[in-house]
């Protein structure tokens, strides 16, 4: 029955392509527990016809203009929006996010491609007149190569499109290797960037897991890694990239904290830390896991939360009205009630229990509930590790700096946001945590476009952001350039300048 599934292709030269690899991998539907396709796993082989493909296309792209590469992009996010729902969809159906959360992330997406066609803006160097007698200098920017992309489960659109728009922009070619869960977003828009005019070569599509992965950091023709997905796996690709001599930038995993305060207004918090908690299931890198609530903020948030946590509406990610879908795999949901049971044995108090979740007619499906402990201690394995699901803890601190101790100490440090009515508290939280994104009074502080994207310690290895400014430093190599144009026979001189 597994071999008459339609199987997702590779996209190399600007078209479908078969897999070298005879490996598969079965992509499931979360919602009903059903396999939907199947996906072919890279092998090296694969992973080097894929980067020949876009060696080839290198130059023939770095020689087009910006302006004419920003006008390709431009068609491409015309196509983005004309396909949101095409491939929000095909995220639901393959992840098990809510439609209108897919939505969203395509949204969020199609905003980076949007900031990559000013590429003949982002692309102007510095200049200065006359450094020296009849002596310019000036900086110029220009394409690292080929670049590849490695990307998660949670967001199968987004995440690519972090990279891939300002790698193209910048005049790099990419290969992308999504994840193996959820494939099926990335040839659409592969199909799409073809349609924009797009040349064969500048953006192909390997599938696979680590034996791919292994190929692309080892291949002498890839230039520069972007990673998004799990700290171990970010730690790995980090070193074996840099110790191969390629750029790289990996963000890892994530345990973010919402500080609330006594004066916050609690209704407001209470809806707020909600979505950022339980929306798209907690399988979010900036999702809310942990609330630290100061003096006698926590016994009215969590009756709050409590009460949200129980109303919310639990179904299948393509059903209206939806408020939470299932996680990923079976695998997983096993494991976020690994992590619960390990809650209640280690002393926690489990306020909302979502265990034993069963959805009528979906009985196959991977759902967990909206789950809710108060009273977690930092020794606990709940606060300590990264879920990745629908789970929220709650510890109690006496005030705002036993918080900030807290927060700064966790190895992770990706988002985090802090909820009150004193500018002062906001202030100083602002500048102390110890934290790449910051909210105040906004729950999941993802930075727009047009701003950098990235967390500090364990949740970011490498030096650069994502897109933004940090983005096209990370997509081109600086030139600095002296320049003499001088008839005059006195200038220049044996020694270095004394001044
Ligand atoms: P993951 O680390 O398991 O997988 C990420 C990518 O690495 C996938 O393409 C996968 O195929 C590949 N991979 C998996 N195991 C590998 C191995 N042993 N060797 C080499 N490659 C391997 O992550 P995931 O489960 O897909 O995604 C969830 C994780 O991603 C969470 O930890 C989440 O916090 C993180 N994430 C972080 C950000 C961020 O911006 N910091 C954004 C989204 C997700």
């Amino acid at each position: 029955m597994l071999a008459t599934l339609p199987l997702v292709p590779f996209w190399i030269d600007g078209q479908p392509a078969a897999a070298h690899s005879t490996r598969l991998g079965i992509v499931t539907n979360p919602s009903t527990g059903a396999p939907l396709r199947q996906v072919p796993l890279a092998g090296a082989v694969d992973v080097d016809t894929a980067v020949q493909s876009a060696r080839r296309a290198f130059p023939g792209w770095r020689a087009t203009t910006p302006l004419r590469r920003s006008r390709i992009l431009a068609r491409f996010r015309e196509l983005l929006e004309v396909n949101q729902a095409a491939i929000a969809t095909l995220i639901s159906e393959e992840h098990g996010k809510v439609f209108l959360d897919a939505m969203g992330s395509v949204q969020r997406g199609i905003e980076v491609v949007e900031f990559a066609t000013g590429a003949p803006h982002l692309l102007k160097g510095a200049f200065s007149e006359e450094v020296g007698r009849d002596v310019d200098a000036y900086s110029i920017l220009q394409p690292v190569g080929v670049c590849a992309g490695i990307t998660p489960f949670n967001f199968p659109a987004m995440v690519p499109l972090w990279m891939l728009p300002m790698a193209l922009a910048c005049g790099n070619t990419f290969i992308l290797k999504p994840s193996e869960k959820d494939p099926s977003p990335s040839i659409l828009m592969a199909e799409l960037l073809t349609q924009a005019g797009l040349p064969p070569g500048v953006f192909n599509v390997v599938h696979g897991d680590k034996e791919a992965v292994e190929a692309l950091l080892a291949h002498p023709g890839v230039d520069a890694i972007s990673f998004v997905g799990s700290t171990p796996i970010a730690k790995h690709i980090y070193t074996t990239a840099a110790a191969a001599g390629k750029r790289v930038q990996a963000l890892g995993g994530a345990k973010n904290h919402a500080v609330v305060m006594p004066d916050a207004d609690m209704t407001f918090t209470a809806d707020a830390i909600m979505g950022a908690a339980y929306g798209s299931a907690g399988e979010r890198c900036m999702a809310i896991s942990a609330v630290v609530a100061v003096g006698d903020a926590g016994d009215r948030l969590v009756a709050a939360l409590a009460e949200r946590a129980r109303a919310l509406k639990v179904a299948p990610s393509l059903e209206p009205g939806s408020d939470m879908g299932p996680v990923v795999t079976a695998e997983h949901r096993q494991r976020i009630i690994g992590y619960i049971d390990a809650g209640v044995a280690q002393g926690a108090t489990l306020v909302v229990d979502g265990r034993g979740l069963v959805i009528a007619g979906h009985e196959g499906g991977f759902f967990v509930g909206p789950t809710l402990f108060d009273r977690v201690t930092t020794a606990m394995t709940i606060y300590q590790d990264e879920i990745f699901g629908p789970v929220l803890v709650v510890v109690r601190a006496a005030s705002l700096d036993e918080a900030l101790t807290i927060v700064n100490a966790n190895p992770y440090g990706n988002g985090t946001a802090i909820f009150t009515r004193s500018g002062a508290a906001a202030r100083l939280f602002e500048h102390e945590v110890q934290v790449g994104m910051v909210g105040i009074n906004v729950p999941i502080p993802v930075p727009m476009a047009f701003y950098s994207f990235g967390g500090w310690k364990a949740s970011l290895f490498g030096d650069l952001h994502v897109h933004g400014a940090e983005g096209v430093k990370f997509y081109t190599r600086t030139k600095a350039v002296t320049r003499r144009w001088t008839e005059d026979p006195t200038v220049g001189g044996f020694h270095m300048p004394t001044m």
